[in-house]
């Protein structure tokens, strides 16, 4: 098979590396543009990322001598990842689609665009239909992956909402400082502290999973119905995001009942794409699990895990959920996205 021509925008950000590290041996995309601001581009890859590189223990050899080149839409590519600073994102991401490319974005800035789909793969793959509302303003389009934090706890509450119906989540997250860039947090704020406010991150969580759950007719996407209400906290985890999650349910369900719903969730098991995780829900029946040192790789980064499973004495059960913020939180999501692009016959 032809591999499919891809760059990364953003490229040499923490997502970027991630992009850069989990595309160099892609079974069907090959890296041929990578790009960011002027002040990194027109010096090879190596090059501009002395110093900078985290992703792994060096940059993958193909990468090394490719050109970095700044954001504009001449690329030889058909489909752009991107992993821009949201400052910049929104114009530079509709320039891409306005010319014709794909643009699978990690960025918050058209994620609850009318047009466009906030897509995780396991949960709403309908919701990519409304791409062709987009061909109104593009000759391309753009498909967005979550929040870092939404996307754990949409896949966890996926099967639930399914087999039950959910009226009321409340969630409290312990995020990695990787989530913030870098170089995020000063190494003073986050020693020996937890940080209470993480700016944005409860708004994205509490709107984007009611779109995520949302149902879709007539190309139209109307938001999930039932209650949420999130608190966030930066920790010292370099990676893996950490989520406390308390539910009401609308059907009573035991918790053997909840039990087997989780395990037996696996909706793209049967679709061949490669970057999905098999199973995408790892319950963890141990009283200390899951932790991010630990838990944070499973799946190639890509499942998520739950464990703590146990009723609730206010509402009905509490679980945790862990799960990989910069790669099933970004860069893998996006890739997945790409991969359920191509087997539905939107690459062309
Ligand atoms: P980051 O490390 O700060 O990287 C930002 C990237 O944007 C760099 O490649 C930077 O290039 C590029 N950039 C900045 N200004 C630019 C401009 N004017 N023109 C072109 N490129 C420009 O940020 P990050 O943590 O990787 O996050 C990237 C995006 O993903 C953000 O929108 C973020 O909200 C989202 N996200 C992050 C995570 C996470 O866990 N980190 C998870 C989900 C989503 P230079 O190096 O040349 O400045």
């Amino acid at each position: 098979m032809k591999k499919v021509k891809v760059g990364i925008l953003g490229a040499t950000g923490m997502v970027g590396q991630r992009f850069v590290d989990l595309l160099q041996n892609h079974p069907w995309f090959e890296i041929t543009e990578l790009a960011a601001s002027e002040k990194s581009a027109n010096k090879s890859y190596e090059e501009t990322m002395k110093g900078r590189w985290m992703a792994s223990a060096q940059i993958p050899q193909k990468a090394k001598d490719v050109k970095v080149k700044e954001c504009r839409p001449d690329l030889d590519c058909k489909i752009v990842f991107s992993a821009l600073d949201s400052l910049v994102a929104g114009p530079i991401e509709e320039n891409f689609a306005r010319n014709g490319y794909i643009v699978s974005s990690n960025s918050k800035n058209h994620r609850m665009d009318i047009d466009v789909p906030l897509l995780i793969p396991e949960v709403n793959p309908e919701h990519l239909a409304i791409v062709k509302k987009q061909q109104k303003r593009f000759k391309g389009f753009i498909v967005t992956n979550p929040n870092c934090s939404a996307i754990g706890l949409a896949v966890a509450l996926k099967p639930l909402q399914d087999a039950f119906g959910l009226e009321r989540v409340f969630i409290t997250t312990m995020q990695a400082l990787s989530g913030a860039g870098y170089p995020g947090v000063a190494s003073l704020d986050i020693l020996d502290n937890v940080v209470p406010y993480i700016s944005g991150e409860e708004e994205k969580i509490e709107t984007e999973t009611l779109k995520l759950l949302g149902k879709i007719s007539n190309g139209k996407i109307s938001f999930a119905d039932f209650k949420i209400s999130a608190q966030c906290n930066r920790v010292s985890v370099k990676d893996g995001h950490l989520e406390s999650v308390n539910i009401g349910l609308a059907k009573k369900a035991d918790l053997e009942q909840i039990k087997s719903t989780f395990r037996s969730f696996n909706p793209l098991k049967k679709m061949g794409l490669p970057s999905a995780p098999n199973p995408p829900i790892i319950l963890r029946e141990e009283i200390d699990r899951p932790q991010p040192k630990y838990d944070r790789d499973a799946g190639n980064g890509m499942a998520v895990t739950v464990g703590r499973l146990r009723k609730c004495n206010v509402i009905d059960y509490k679980f945790l959920v862990l799960s990989h913020n910069t790669i099933r939180g970004a860069a893998g999501a996006a890739i997945l996205n790409a991969e359920l692009m191509k087997v539905k016959g939107l690459m062309g």
